[in-house]
C-alpha cells in the first residue's frame, strides 16, 4: 500500500492546533512530523494553507437521496450512499433505523450485518465509510412524542421487546426511559453493550435525572420530540443541560433548532458534551415537515462556525472526537494521532468547505460530478 504525506496543512485535533505533516501508511497514521522534514519515499499531497481534521462521525443517519435505511436498501444504494457521505467528509456513521414492525427491524439489522457493518471499524469492500454499528431510534418511544415514527409500531420499553431486537450490530438505542420505571430494560440494554440515549420521550425532570443516574449519558436530537424547556417545568431538556455527565446531540440545520438555541446548548454543555448529528433522511426537510434533515454533517459544522456558536476546532470536535468517545470508538477514529485510521478531511479555511477527504489512507475525489464527466468524455 502506498505511503502518503499530507504536507503543509494546519492540523486540528481535539487537543491542539498546529502546523505539521501527517505520514500515512497501510491505512493508518504512522507519524506526525515537523513540516521542514523530508520523506522521499512518500507521495506528497500538498495541503498548504488548508485545515486538516479527523473524518467526521455521524451517529444518526437515516439515509439520503440515494438510500433509505427505513425501507429495503440494496447493496448498490449502500455503496453509492457511503461514497456520498465519505466525499462530503463523513468517514464513519451509524445507519439509523426508526420505528417499524419488529420483524422488519430485525431483517434490516441482519441485512446490515451482512453488508458492511463491522464492529472493529474495518472498511467493507465497496464501501467508502465505516459503519461500526446501528442506531435503533425506536421502537421503545413515548406515544406522546413520536414525531414521524408510526404510532402503530411503538413498543413498550421492556426486556421482552429488547430480547427480540438487541442483536450483534446494535450499538446505540434511542429510548423513552419513563416507560421503564424500574430501569430493568435500561439495565438489559447496558449489560448487552448498547449505549442508551434519551429521546422521543415525555420524561419529566425527575424521570430524566433518574435515567442519568442509572447510566444514560446521551440525549437524542435535544429539544426535538420532547417537552420544551419551560421556566416552571424544565423537563428532560433542563435535566440534560444541567448534568455534566450527559452529552447532548443536536441537529444544527437551522430548522430543527434556531441558531441561538444551538449557541445556548453549546454554552451550557461546552465543547466536550455536545455532539452534532444530521438525522438526515431520504425525505428530509422537503415537503414542509421535519422528517429528519437534508444536510451533511459538514454543513452542520459550517453552520455552527458561521453562527459563531463555537470555534471551528471545537465544532469539529463535536462532529468527530465526541461521537467517537460516546460510542467507545476513539481508539481508532475521531482523532489525528499515530495508530489511528487515516480518515481525514481537508477544509478550505475561508468558507469551511470540504476540499478533500482521505479514508483508510486513500484520497477520494471530492467532486464526483467532475469524475463522472471525465469518465464520460473518455469513452
Ligand atoms: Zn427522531
Amino acid at each position: 500500500m502506498k505511503k502518503l504525506r499530507l504536507a503543509g496543512g494546519q492540523v486540528i485535533t481535539p487537543l491542539e492546533v498546529r502546523f505539521a505533516d501527517i505520514l500515512i501508511e497501510g491505512g493508518l497514521i504512522t507519524a506526525i512530523v515537523p513540516q521542514e522534514q523530508t520523506t522521499p519515499a512518500y507521495e506528497n499531497l500538498d495541503v498548504s494553507g488548508r485545515l486538516v481534521t479527523p473524518g467526521l462521525i455521524d451517529l444518526q443517519l437515516n439515509g439520503g437521496p440515494a438510500l433509505d435505511f427505513w425501507g429495503k436498501p440494496t447493496e448498490k444504494e449502500l455503496e453509492k450512499f457511503t461514497r456520498e457521505q465519505a466525499v462530503a467528509g463523513v468517514t464513519t456513521f451509524l445507519p439509523t433505523l426508526i420505528t417499524a414492525a419488529i420483524d422488519h427491524l430485525v431483517a434490516n439489522i441482519e441485512w446490515l450485518n451482512k453488508h458492511g457493518l463491522n464492529s472493529d471499524l474495518s472498511l467493507a469492500k465497496g464501501l467508502s465509510a465505516r459503519m461500526p454499528g446501528i442506531h435503533l431510534e425506536g421502537p421503545c418511544l413515548s406515544s406522546k412524542r413520536p414525531g414521524v415514527h408510526p404510532p402503530e409500531h411503538l413498543q413498550p420499553f421492556s426486556v421482552d421487546v429488547l430480547k427480540r431486537l438487541i442483536m450483534p450490530g446494535v450499538l446505540l438505542m434511542t429510548m423513552a426511559p419513563e416507560l421503564d420505571p424500574n430501569a430493568e430494560a435500561l439495565q438489559y440494554l447496558q449489560s448487552n453493550g448498547v449505549v442508551a440515549s434519551l429521546g422521543h420521550s415525555n420524561a419529566t425532570l425527575q424521570d430524566a435525572r433518574k435515567a442519568f443516574d442509572a447510566g444514560v449519558r446521551m440525549m437524542t436530537h435535544t429539544f426535538n420530540a420532547m417537552a420544551p424547556l419551560h421556566h416552571r417545568d424544565p423537563g428532560a431538556v433542563g435535566a440534560a443541560l444541567m448534568d455534566d455527565r450527559v452529552s447532548c446531540c443536536l441537529i444544527a440545520d437551522g430548522l430543527h433548532l434556531a441558531p441561538e438555541t444551538v449557541s445556548l446548548i453549546l454554552r451550557l454543555k461546552g465543547p466536550r458534551k455536545a455532539i452534532l448529528v444530521t438525522d438526515a433522511a431520504k425525505i428530509g426537510t422537503t415537503g414542509g415537515g421535519l422528517v429528519g434533515s437534508s444536510i451533511h454533517l459538514a454543513d452542520a459544522v459550517r453552520n455552527c462556525v458561521q453562527w459563531q456558536s463555537a470555534s471551528f476546532q471545537n465544532v469539529v470536535r463535536m462532529a468527530s472526537y465526541n461521537p467517537a468517545r460516546a460510542m467507545g470508538l476513539d481508539e481508532k477514529v475521531g482523532h489525528i494521532e499515530v495508530g489511528k485510521f487515516a480518515d481525514l478531511v481537508v477544509w478550505n479555511p475561508c468558507d469551511f468547505s470540504v476540499e478533500q477527504v482521505i479514508v483508510d489512507g486513500q484520497i477520494l475525489a471530492t467532486d464526483e460530478k467532475t469524475v463522472g464527466t471525465a469518465a464520460k468524455t473518455g469513452k
